[in-house]
């Protein structure tokens, strides 16, 4: 997220008039704040590559010396060890949910409502959100996919989870729609990006 709060910036007097307060778009801390959140090394890479200018007043040897002026080698070495630390921290827990996503699985089961009524249900795609679209909003799409009813309703097994139910056997397409993320599953994050695979995707042949 970026965003600038705007202000007048007369070069020759810089000293009275507000300058404009850049966030990264990384931490979301003000760009000179960036060492106190716990992505130092993504936040340098990604301002480096925006805006040289900036990076060079932040991180240039210059500018950390001068920095550096005003504190003990003491400060110094325990303010790299936290940082370190953090950055360690966070990508452990990256790692950790890495892991959780790739173990989720979204089934898919056919459920007899009579003997010539089937419906199939998609259940799971809650733990691949954020970033997805509301159930409701998959939901409307998979009905004019399909041209067939589709709701969002409570699991009966899992009670306070919502779940998708489609009128039809549409199991096998609803597979290729979400690996190729085709609408109404367009909005979900690519596989590159820890979305869902098709190893997380089983159908319930037993409810058949
Ligand atoms: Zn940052």
């Amino acid at each position: 997220m970026s965003a600038e709060v705007v202000a007048p910036v007369d070069a020759g007097s810089d000293r009275f008039v507000a300058r404009p307060v850049r966030y990264c778009e990384i931490c979301s801390f003000p760009y000179e704040y960036c060492e106190y959140g716990s992505s130092l090394s993504r936040c340098k890479a990604n301002l480096e590559a925006k805006d040289p200018e900036q990076f060079r007043q932040l991180y240039s040897d210059e500018a950390l010396e001068d920095k550096l002026k005003s504190l003990t080698t003491e400060q110094v070495e325990s303010l790299e060890r936290e940082s370190a630390k953090k950055e360690r921290k966070a990508a452990a827990k990256a790692e950790k949910e890495r892991a959780q996503l790739a173990a989720s699985k979204i089934v898919l089961s056919r459920v007899a409502r009579t003997k010539r009524k089937v419906i199939t249900c998609i259940h799971g795609l809650h733990q691949f959100s954020p970033p997805m679209p509301a159930l409701k909003v998959i939901a409307k799409g998979l009905s004019s996919r399909f041209a067939t009813g589709a709701s969002v309703t409570q699991s009966v097994q899992h009670p306070g989870v919502d779940e998708i139910h489609i009128q039809g056997d549409v199991a096998h397409e609803l597979v290729t729609l979400i690996v190729q993320r085709t609408k109404p599953f367009d909005a979900m994050p690519s596989e590159a990006d820890g979305g869902v695979l098709e190893k997380n995707i089983v159908i319930d042949e037993k409810a058949k």
